[in-house]
């Protein structure tokens, strides 16, 4: 093992990372952090989440807001569900009776989409209950809240190797802190960090802000209605 308990970075950065370098260094090394609606509606999303509890059927166990953790990644997070299926293929868990295929679920505001960033995260999570578990996970979910649908995801080769070379790029930027220079893509439009990525002074910063005005607000409140809607069926 690599790292130890008191030495993990949190899972989350990962897709932050995935998001855009710049604004996972940001988080990492200047500390900075600022919402915007889609964090706020992120945030409103997780708050339902994240109250630890347990549904059990006989074919069927989930866990919610499960700490999880890798020592060979460096990486410490919770994940928002973690479902066991009854699975005669399945593997042996500690404490429970008969064999089960675990699946981590991972919640997400808005409509279902297609994000390399997430599909990462719920990666890392996977790896992380692989390495404490001692089985190996082949899909995982992403449930987006304004549609109340899941999207599965698998766990496979591709985003293993993303997770590994996320993790190591932000060790690396934490220890040389370096901090990425600004790449302006529609991803700034929606960065809660856009103020502080650069200053409204600059081109750059004049461009984004008149994006962002430009920006439907009524599209963005429509969207975290449609999470609120969506209401327990989590
Ligand atoms: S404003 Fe753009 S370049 Fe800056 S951190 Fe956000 S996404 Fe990255």
């Amino acid at each position: 093992m690599k790292y130890t308990e008191d030495n993990l970075l949190p899972l989350s950065y990962l897709s932050q990372y995935y998001y855009c370098p710049r604004r996972a260094a940001l988080l990492l090394i200047e500390r900075l952090w600022s919402d915007n609606i889609h964090t706020m509606s992120g945030t409103i999303i997780h708050q339902r989440v994240d109250k630890a509890r347990q549904e059990k059927r006989s074919d069927l166990i989930r866990l919610t807001s499960l700490p999880v953790r890798s020592l060979e990644l460096g990486l410490f997070g919770v994940a928002d569900s973690v479902e066991f299926f009854a699975d005669q293929d399945g593997y042996k868990i500690e404490n429970l009776k008969g064999r089960w295929e675990v699946v981590p679920v991972e919640y997400k505001h808005g409509r279902v989409r297609d994000e390399l960033e997430y599909e990462v995260q719920l990666s890392g999570q996977a790896i992380c209950l692989e390495e404490m578990l001692g089985i190996t996970i082949h899909r995982g979910y992403i449930y987006y809240a304004g549609d109340r649908r899941r999207k599965e995801v698998q766990v496979a080769s591709k985003l293993r190797q993303l997770v590994e070379q996320g993790a190591r790029a932000l060790r690396e930027m934490l220890a040389t802190g370096n901090i990425p220079p600004v790449t302006v893509s529609s991803k700034c439009r929606e960065c809660s960090l856009g103020d502080d990525c650069f200053p409204l002074s600059s081109p750059q910063g004049r461009a984004a802000k008149k994006r962002k005005v430009k920006t439907s607000a009524a599209r963005y409140i429509k969207s975290i209605w449609d999470d609120i809607e969506s209401g327990e069926e989590l």
